[in-house]
This record gives structure tokens, sequence and C-alpha cells, in this order.
């Protein structure tokens, strides 16, 4: 694809080259329009470049239009990605492994009991989720979690999956190179919608018929003047810091993620195995004073980790990552996304994903701000029908 000059317009501008942006390029240039993504480091660089890769679906009772929006969603990833292979030639470390969540007092045993009716109902036989008693040992020989350390039980679904985020935007990155442009270390430092115009930190002015905000925790500066409140101190969101740590752990890749008490354990290919939180609210304002930089004295998350599956304690730590997700704030919207065209700009999308689930979604963001499927927009502002 020859690469536009300055005055050229583009069909469509994507700030931000993570995982939302990156899939919006990817719908973009199967609809045959021209697409740039603008990315102020590289490919990747913010909170989709981590190691975790959970793609957790949402606890199927109490049922709503933000839990069947996720269901399709995950639901239909895999074929997704088996086209984005087929199109990139590069695997995205996708497993359907399921998910196995230990429960913490006795009580939640009721709760179960209503999850695998809605599980029964609402996944629509497709996958399936089960109570597994305490005391045995549920995945092969390895003690996964160890059996005294869930002595409640646990529930097992098979609709959870993992993908390796790296993998994952590697492959988005080199499709939208291959038939868009994508401008890495080029910030941009405001938008003009109603003119079509992005302007960048050096002052360069591009044309786009559409400009799609895409830029995580950053994408809150840059649309507060068009969907900012009446009061210019309230933010849109903020920041939410965690951390993760890959370590190096022999596992023949059968088994599930586990998650306790805000801690997930995401078996990866290779021996690896992701462990990771968030949890550290970060103000906008102290966004730059809170580099995406490991803390070494937080490692509880791996503490709480270690304890449920002991036999990984000895396992080697090959990286420490940190990173930044947004997490919508603005009365009203509680933690939701928002995948929205911005109401009075036609032209002008919003999409941040202000949850732990963007990977599930991410591809189906843009049809939810389009309006052409059900999903987390503004004008609804409840989900509950
Ligand atoms: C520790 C941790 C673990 C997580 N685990 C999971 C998980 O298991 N599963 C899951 O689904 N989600 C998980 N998340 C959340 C998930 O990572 C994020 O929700 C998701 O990556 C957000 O994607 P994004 O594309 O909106 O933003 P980002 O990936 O942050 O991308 C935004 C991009 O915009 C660029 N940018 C910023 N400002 C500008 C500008 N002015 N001009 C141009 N470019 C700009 C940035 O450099 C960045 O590359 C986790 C988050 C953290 C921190």
């Amino acid at each position: 694809m020859p690469v536009k000059n300055q005055n050229d317009v583009f069909d469509t501008i994507i700030i931000g080259a993570g995982a939302l942006g990156l899939w919006a390029a990817r719908q973009v240039i199967c609809e045959g329009r021209s697409v740039c993504v603008l990315e102020k480091n590289q490919i990747g660089a913010g909170a989709s470049g981590g190691v975790m890769g959970a793609l957790m679906s949402h606890i199927p009772d109490g049922w709503n239009i933000k839990k069947e929006f996720q269901f399709h969603a995950l639901d239909m990833l895999e074929e997704e990605l088996l086209k984005l292979t087929r199109d990139s030639g590069m695997e995205t470390g996708y497993r359907r492994c399921g998910r196995v969540m230990p429960l913490v007092h006795e009580g939640m045993k009721d709760h179960v009991e209503s999850w695998l009716l809605g599980a029964r109902t609402n996944w629509r036989g497709h996958y399936d989720m089960k109570y597994l008693e305490a005391g045995n040992t549920w995945f092969s020989s390895t003690s996964w979690p160890k059996s005294d350390k869930a002595p409640f039980g646990a529930s097992h679904d098979t609709f959870a999956a993992r993908c390796s985020p790296r993998k994952l935007v590697a492959a988005l990155g080199t499709f939208a190179k291959l038939h868009g442009e994508v401008r890495e270390g080029c910030a941009v430092a405001s938008i003009v919608p109603d003119k079509n115009k992005v302007v960048l930190n050096d002052g360069t002015i591009l044309r786009a018929n559409e400009i799609i905000v895409a830029n995580g925790v950053d994408a809150y500066r840059l649309l507060h003047p068009f969907m900012g409140p009446a009061n210019e101190d309230e933010p849109l969101g903020r920041g939410v810091k965690g951390q993760a740590v890959m370590i190096e752990f022999p596992h023949d890749d059968t088994l599930p993620i586990l998650y306790q008490d805000g801690t997930y354990i995401v078996p990866h290919e290779d021996n690896l195995m992701a462990i990771g939180a968030t949890s550290h609210n970060v103000p906008l304002g102290e966004l730059e004073d809170v580099p995406a930089q490991f803390d070494h004295h937080d490692m509880d998350f791996y503490r709480r980790a270690v304890k449920l599956v002991p036999i990984i304690k000895d396992a080697p730590i090959v990286e420490h990552w940190a990173g930044i997700r947004p997490r919508n704030t603005l009365k009203g919207r509680g933690a939701d996304p928002w995948f929205e065209t911005v109401p009075g700009h036609e032209n002008l999308i919003a999409l941040i994903g202000g949850f732990k689930i963007t990977f599930g979604v991410a591809h189906r963001a843009m049809d939810v701000a389009r309006g052409r499927i059900e999903g987390p927009r503004r004008e609804r502002l409840s989900w509950v029908q």
C-alpha cells in the first residue's frame, strides 16, 4: 500500500495501536477503506503488550445485554483468530483452555448452583460449567490447584480461553501494515473532528473522514472536549495499574486458567505461565508520575498464586511486566466500556476498554460503536432490560 503524503485524506485515522485500535484497523481495511494508525511509541506499547491474555467469560447468571454481547464475541473469537492467522501468517497463541475458580467460602456453593443453571441456559449448549468437589485431584497429577487450597470446591467452565497478547497485536499489526499505514513514534496532540483534523505533537496535521480514538488510558484526555461532563475537572476515567510475571513451568498445555481473589494464573504455550492482577487506581493527573514500571515490593498477587498452586513455587520468573489499563468513571457509566460514535460528532468514534475482558471483545467493538450490534454504548446507561 503506497504511503500517503500529508495532504491526502484517509478514510479513517486510528489513534493507538493496542488491541482495540488494531482490531478496528482490520475491520476498516476489510471494508475496503484506507486507514492510518498513529501510535506514539510502537505497536503493543500500552496495556495490550502484556503477558496475561486471559479471555474470561462473564458469570452466566443475571443475564443482560452486556453478557449477551460478550458471549457472542468470545464464542466467535476462535474463528476470527483463525482468519487473522490466515491473513497475517502469524499465530496468536489461542486455546480454549477453560477456567477453574476455587470457591472462597462455603456460602458460594449456593451461587454456583445459579451459575450452573445460567450456563445451561445462556451458553446454549456450546459450553459447560461444572462444580468440582473438594478433595479430588482435578487436573492431571499437577495438583491444579492443590486440593486443600480449595476446601469448598470450585467451578470449572469450558468457555474461557487464552491468547498471547503480544502475538495477537503482532499479527494484527502485521496485517495493518500490509494493507494500510501504521506510523509508529507518532503522537497525537489533539483532534478537531468537525474539521476532520488530527494534530500531531510536532504540529503536523493529518486529515480523515473518520477518527477513531483508541489510545487506552490516554483517550480520556483527547476525548474530554467532546464527551466530557460540564465540569471540566471531572475526568472521564482513570488508570488501573496491574502487575504480572511470566514463569517457566513445565506443563503439557492442557491446564485451565485459575482465578481466585483477583489473581489470574494463565497457562501459555512453551511451558510458560502468566500470573497477574490489576488493582491500583491511578488518577489521570498522576499518570506521568506512575509509569508502567514493575514494583518489586508489590508481589502479593504472586504469593497468592503460589499459595493456591504450591508446585509453581520454584519455577523461575522469566519476565516482570506492569501496565495501566483504562477504567471509565463518568457518572452513570460505571466501569462499562465505551464503544460508541460520540454524540454530536458522527465521524468520531471512541473505543475505550475500561475493563479486564478487552481481549475477548475487541474484535466486535467497532460493530457496537456503529450501532450494528447490541453492546455497551453511552445512550444505554443501564445494561439490564
Ligand atoms: C496487568 C494487566 C493484566 C491484564 N490482563 C488482561 C487479561 O488477561 N485479559 C484482558 O482481556 N485484559 C487484560 N488487561 C486489560 C487489557 O490489557 C486492556 O484493557 C487492553 O489492553 C486495552 O487495550 P487498548 O487498545 O484500549 O489500550 P492500549 O493497549 O493501552 O493501547 C493504547 C495505545 O495508544 C498509544 N497512545 C497513547 N497515547 C497516544 C497518543 N496521544 N497518540 C498516539 N498513540 C497514543 C499507546 O502507546 C498504546 O500503544 C490487563 C491489564 C493489565 C494492566
